[in-house]
């Protein structure tokens, strides 16, 4: 007999391997030693016979030929089926993504690969072999990968555990299911622990390196510590923590790190246990709490040095310059050696450090002959050759310097900069894009298509939006629509802009500079600037977006522009340029946009794309249709995908709602609707929702009454919301109770329901009335209208299958609704009327005489007025 079991206090991540390792060993019995962790329980007690997963207790071992073992190599690991190793004619297979060490368990077969979770490695297998899973199997799966790698954003995440996500999600895999079990809130046991663990954490600065240390007691053994241990991270955000509880006779400990060179698992190790360089933990038998703390803090210092120093950061040596210089040789020798920064020397030591972003500033003042010396800064911090990357960073965020100057002796080795500080701590940001995205970063200068495409003095803003953002030490970027449709060759005069630093100061700035004013739209971080009357620009910061949930808003973190891009939503929207003096006009161009802008496609940057953000689905329609483009196959089968696992229900529906607005707001947007019935996204506006033949119809019959409201002059011309027009149409199967539903649904503002809701209850009846073969009076027209907006009229136009009630709404909108009357109340109080009720009356009847041509001066008015009060 097979027999797969896992570790002892079983989290999703054991669960889901034996589950997947089931599919490459069938027949095989899953066995789970001692307890599970309490997620894993409460799941189990729903799907334990679905799943088919037996306890220790239950189980006879003795004739087990083969043992399967996941998400662990060690015996003390696998309560009583320890007993069956080294047993005579066992073999052994393991499959765990723990790094190898001396203890493991041997076995026949050892599968290891460096994952978030060891489902992945099975999943891989799995799919490898075109083995068929169950969506109850892939759920279960996708929860172990989820749940191991904090839903995919923990550093020990790898590509791997992505696409199998991807793929588990195209096997069936209820993602609903998956974030209902992995949010679970901490009872109140839990919380409380957790408050003692916040109050007690101590923040130790060893070797430079800040280490958070929380320590608690419980009266019981703590089963999921590690949720409370990410608890506590999440909210301080540290980069080395340890958690420990005193039970009665242990210490549980768990550690966790996201530094390079703080591995967990070897400090673990000296307690007895083991994990992952960045996630690990122990449980320790012989020692208490406070022996524990000081053997860590012991072992810690004599085993954790930050393997970056000083020299290491150097990227390049600084030009030096006499104080006595002209500023604009010193920003040349800068602009020469490639760096920021000069080094100012006076009689052999260091009298300051000047940057180039405050000479450029002083040069277009007119200053570019002064000394040196009133333009450099005289706070200089140095420091040694051997000064750890984190001094370094707190000198620089704390003294607010750009740079400091690096000593070994006397001798001045060079400085390390801002820069230099987030290429040490981001290194993979800065290198060369890889696979699919290879090739050079910046891969066109299209300054002369912009001087080409846009009026000359929006090529000028532009190159003001770079200089401002570089005299504040940003670097600036046009993004998103704005590049796309300028290599497209379309008009696009919406400017959006990316700081690569502090966006919100940045469009102050440039407001004042501009004469303008700006707006900070707090809820997204981002600004809008105005000026010239009529212009705004949008700005935004740099950002890296963390999905932690399917379908839910993102969390937003400041990131280079590189992440800015990718978390975007198509390759033709990922595309930016450069604004800034050095490099102005260079296309960043990493995921091949321009090619997919050549070749007609939409293509989305990554395969959970629009499980992360179902909205995407209807901007690829929306584009796809704007520029008759073809949404490539692999990413209309990922649509299909999330919209077979009906993504879109997850979605806050406002944001349903205006993607909607913008779909009906493109010119003619009929083809966009057929498209979104094609792929089976109308059900979720509503359920009953279908495009008729009758409704494609209508959609024709308002394109045409449209060209012709445009074209006609009237009096007063209102500016329309065409989207809602074309949303009557699509409703317009619908009885009024679902329209009402719809409204309330996606929260439409109340103007906009008010005229959908007056277009169902008046339309019809209206219509019947204006298509009566006899002669109608204008008065008649204006009663049965008035008080309908335009949108509505025009919506009944081309729903009138009859020219008669056509033209009659066609002559109220031309001839009719202008009309007012010369006379008013004053001139009959004047009379010696008094106001009241009947007042509105007779204006009334006075009107309709008027519009029918009866009476036309104002002194006739007033007769008439007045006759129907005597009468
Ligand atoms: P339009 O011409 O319709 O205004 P646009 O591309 O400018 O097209 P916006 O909705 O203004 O569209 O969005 C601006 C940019 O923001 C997009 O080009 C895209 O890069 C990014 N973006 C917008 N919505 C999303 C989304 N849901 N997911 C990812 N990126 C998005």
């Amino acid at each position: 007999m097979d027999l797969i079991t896992t570790h002892a206090n079983a989290d999703f991540d054991a669960l889901a391997s034996m589950v997947a390792a089931r599919k490459l060993y069938p027949g095989a019995r899953l066995v789970l030693p001692g307890s599970q962790e309490r997620a894993v329980r409460e799941f189990m007690s729903l799907s334990e016979d679905l799943a088919k997963i037996e306890y220790e207790r239950d189980v006879s071992l003795e004739s087990v030929s083969r043992l399967i073992i996941v998400e662990t190599r060690l015996a003390g690991r696998i309560g009583r089926m320890a007993q069956l190793v080294g047993k005579k004619g066992l073999e052994v297979h393991i499959y765990d993504h723990h790094p190898r060490t001396a203890e493991d368990i041997k076995a026949e077969k050892d599968v290891y690969k460096k994952t978030g979770a060891t489902t992945t490695i099975l999943a891989e297998l799995i799919k490898k072999q075109e083995i068929k899973i169950t969506p109850l199997e892939a759920t279960i799966m996708a929860l172990g990968i989820y749940e191991d790698t904090g839903s995919l954003t923990f550093p020990t995440t790898t590509m791997l555990d992505i696409d199998m996500v991807s793929y588990l999600v195209s096997e069936g895999a209820d993602l609903n299911l998956v974030a209902s079990y992995l949010k679970r809130e901490l009872s109140d046991k839990e919380l409380k622990l957790l408050a003692q663990l916040i109050q007690s954490t101590e923040i130790h600065i060893i070797n430079s390196i800040h280490v958070a240390i929380a320590a608690a007691t419980s009266e019981e053994y703590v089963e999921d510590l590690s949720l409370l241990a990410h608890k506590l991270e999440e909210a301080e955000n540290y980069n080395v923590s340890f958690v420990m509880v005193q039970t009665k006779d242990k210490v549980q400990f768990i550690a966790r790190s996201n530094l390079p060179f703080v591995d967990v698992a070897k400090i673990a190790g000296v307690f007895g246990g083991g994990g992952h360089h960045s996630a690990a933990g122990a449980v320790i038998k012989d020692m208490n709490l406070s022996e524990v703390r000081e053997r860590l803090i012991d072992y810690l210092h004599s085993h954790i040095r930050p393997d970056i120093k000083a020299k290491d950061l150097i990227s390049a040596k600084l030009p030096e310059a006499g104080p006595d210089e002209p500023v604009r040789r010193v920003r040349d020798k800068i602009a020469a050696s490639g760096t920021e920064y000069a080094v100012i020397r006076e009689r052999g030591s260091i009298a300051g450090i000047a940057a180039i972003k405050d000479l450029e500033k002083a040069i277009s003042r007119g200053f570019g002959h002064s000394r040196i010396k009133g333009y450099m800064s005289g706070k200089i911090f140095p420091v040694k050759a051997d000064t750890s990357v984190y001094a370094i960073q707190d000198i620089i965020y704390e003294k607010g310097v750009g740079c400091v100057p690096v000593f070994e002796g006397a001798k001045l080795l060079g400085a390390v900069t801002r820069s230099d500080l987030l290429r040490a701590f981001h290194a993979r940001l800065f290198e060369e894009p890889r696979g699919k995205t290879s090739g050079r970063l910046y891969t066109l200068n299209l300054t002369s298509k912009i001087k080409r495409s846009f009026p000359k003095k929006m090529a000028e803003l532009l190159k003001f939006i770079g200089r401002t953002a570089d005299d504040m030490g940003f670097s600036a970027f046009a993004v998103g629509g704005f590049v796309r449709d300028l290599l497209l060759g379309v008009e696009n005069l919406d400017i959006d802009i990316v700081i690569e630093g502090n966006a919100i100061e940045f469009a102050k700035r440039l407001a004042k500079e501009l004469c303008g004013c700006y707006v900070h739209h707090k809820r997204f971080g981002t600004a809008t600037v105005f000026f010239g009357g009529k212009f705004k620009i949008d700005v935004a910061m740099t950002r890296t977006e963390i999905y932690e949930r399917p379908a839910a808003l993102p969390t937003v973190k400041f990131g280079p522009i590189e992440n800015d891009l990718f978390r975007r939503d198509f390759t033709i929207n990922a595309m930016a340029f450069k604004l800034s003096r050095h490099g102005f006009g260079e296309l960043l161009d990493p995921f091949k946009g321009r090619r997919d802008l050549k070749e007609g496609r939409i293509r989305a940057l990554h395969d959970l794309s629009f499980v992360d953000d179902p909205t995407r689905i209807f901007r690829a329609v929306r584009f796809e249709q704007r520029f008759d483009f073809r949404i490539e196959p692999h990413t209309e089968d990922l649509i299909k995908k999330a919209v077979g696992l009906k993504m879109v229900d997850r979605t806050q529906k406002q944001r349903i709602r205006e993607e909607m607005i913008a779909i009906l707001s493109e010119e003619k947007p009929l083809k966009a609707v057929r498209r979104l019935a094609e792929l089976n996204e109308l059900r979720f506006v509503a359920p009953a929702l279908k495009l008729t033949r009758p409704a494609a119809g209508l959609f024709d019959s308002v394109d045409e009454v449209l060209a012709w409201y445009d074209a006609v002059r009237l009096k007063r011309r209102h500016v329309l919301n065409r989207w809602l027009i074309y949303l009557g149409a699509l409703l317009d199967g619908l009885d009024t109770a679902e329209v009402q539903k719809i409204c309330d649904e996606f929260v439409f503002m109340k103007a906009d329901c008010a005229k959908l809701m007056s277009y169902k209850r008046s339309a019809d009846k209206a219509l019947l009335f204006l298509s009566r073969k006899e002669k109608l009076r204008p008065s008649q027209i204006y009663d049965c209208l008035e008080g309908l907006s335009v949108e509505v009229l025009l919506l009944m136009m081309a729903k009138s299958g009859f020219q008669t009630a056509r033209r009659r709404i066609m002559d109220y909108l031309t001839k009719y609704a202008d009309i007012k009357l010369s006379v008013r109340g004053d001139d009959l109080t004047k009379k010696g009327i008094r106001p009241g009720p009947h007042f509105r009356q007779a204006l009334k009847k006075t009107l309709h005489a008027k519009l029918d041509l009866k009476i036309k001066t104002k002194a006739e008015e007033l007769d008439f007025a007045m006759r129907h009060f005597k009468s």
